[in-house]
């Protein structure tokens, strides 16, 4: 069946693009709407949204924009105002949005407003004999869920690393504006900054190439009887900057950073990767110094290729939850993998 499909994005931070995870949801909604057989509009909001519209003129599809300085910031009650406003203007059956934080904000309020249906953390759509399906994993990425849903407008927002990005020339955009006048209630909240951390400790990189994770084993007493951990940290450090790898952390060694231990020092719960962390997306992950066990290994889900570096050949990797182990001392593999990529350039993102 046609569905009339609304694509969302609101500009990033630069003013001039909008966020990554914005063109890998746009190529979600052009592929739905190419195989659904119906007309894609896409709406951008924010402070001026003409140069991310060049971005994705090429799309072919008409541009419906809310702008202002009212827009420019993240804020519950302009933004939900602008989506309102150019759902109003297109009335789809369908609205694809990314899941950005600034979006996820609004997304499930709009639609309540509305009385359409919301579904987020969506990691693909596609029709199944004809009818639209988004999946979505449940239970810490345990279950798929394919939802099929009647009701309309149905809200959809994709998570990032889920769909190849749009990618198209630029051209000149015919942006057609809509005004949104916002009531004084709507401007109470102002926008103060963005707070952050230094970026030494930015250890997160959602777009690495590589997720490099560190288990307790880094603080454990090695051959000598003695614990490493200075070594420890530089041989991390090192590695990260120069790969430019993402940092995840088993429970067993964030865990000791908040029992004051002295372990990693850049190392938060923030990190920890499993069943009662995060699902990092990244092509390539490489395990040190960590079992492998169960309620962690949930977390590698959906990191395509995995590798780990254990001592023990018996460990949880062994036991076929890695692609390739190597067993072997993760502070002399380390060191070695430090020395031949300064003799490289950077591979992570
Ligand atoms: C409800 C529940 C939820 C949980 N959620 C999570 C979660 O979200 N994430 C998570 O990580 N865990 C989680 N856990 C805990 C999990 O079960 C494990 O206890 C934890 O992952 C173990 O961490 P580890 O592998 O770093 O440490 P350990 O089990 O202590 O393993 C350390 C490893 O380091 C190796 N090692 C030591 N020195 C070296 C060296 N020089 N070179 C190479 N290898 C070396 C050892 O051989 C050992 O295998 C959860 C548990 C429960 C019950």
């Amino acid at each position: 069946m046609s569905q009339n499909i609304l694509f969302l994005a609101h500009v990033d931070e630069s003013g001039i693009v909008l966020p990554k995870v914005a063109y890998e949801a746009l190529g979600a909604a052009v592929d739905a709407a190419s195989q659904l057989g119906g007309t894609l509009t896409i709406g951008l909001v924010g402070e001026n949204v003409q140069a991310a519209a060049n971005t994705v003129a090429a799309a072919g599809a008409r541009i419906l924009g809310v702008s202002g300085p009212d827009f420019a910031q993240p804020r519950y009650a302009s933004d939900a105002a602008a989506v309102e406003a150019i759902r109003k203007a297109v009335a789809p059956d369908i609205v694809i949005a990314p899941g950005t934080s600034r979006f996820l904000r609004v997304m499930a309020g709009v639609a309540g407003r509305l009385k359409g249906r919301v579904d987020t953390h969506l990691t693909s759509l596609e029709p199944v004999d004809g009818v639209l399906t988004a999946k979505r994993w449940f239970y810490r990425q345990r279950m798929e869920a394919l939802i099929q849903r009647e009701a309309r407008p149905w809200f959809l927002v994709v998570d990032s690393g889920c769909h190849a990005a749009w990618t198209g020339t630029m051209a000149t955009a015919q942006v057609e504006s809509i005004t949104v006048h916002l009531p004084a209630e709507a401007q109470r909240t102002t926008f103060a900054g963005v707070r952050v951390p230094n970026a030494d400790a930015q250890t997160i990189r959602p777009d690495a190439k590589l997720l490099f994770v560190a288990g307790a084993g880094w603080s454990k007493k090695q051959a000598d009887g003695k614990t490493h951990l200075p070594e420890a940290e530089t041989l991390i450090l090192e590695f990260l900057r120069k790969s430019g790898a993402s940092l995840g952390g088993s429970k067993s060694l964030v865990d000791q950073t908040g029992e004051n231990q002295a372990v990693l020092g850049f190392m938060t719960h923030l990190n920890q990767v499993g069943q009662t962390g995060s699902t990092p997306r990244h092509p390539k992950g490489l395990s040190t110094c960590c079992h492998g066990e169960e309620p962690h290994v949930v977390g590698w889900r959906f990191i395509n290729e995995r590798r780990a570096v254990n001592l023990d050949p018996n460990c949880g990797w062994a036991r076929g939850k890695a692609d390739v182990l190597y067993v072997a001392d993760a502070f002399q593999v380390m060191a070695k993998l430090n020395s031949l990529l300064a003799e490289k350039a950077p591979l992570g993102g």
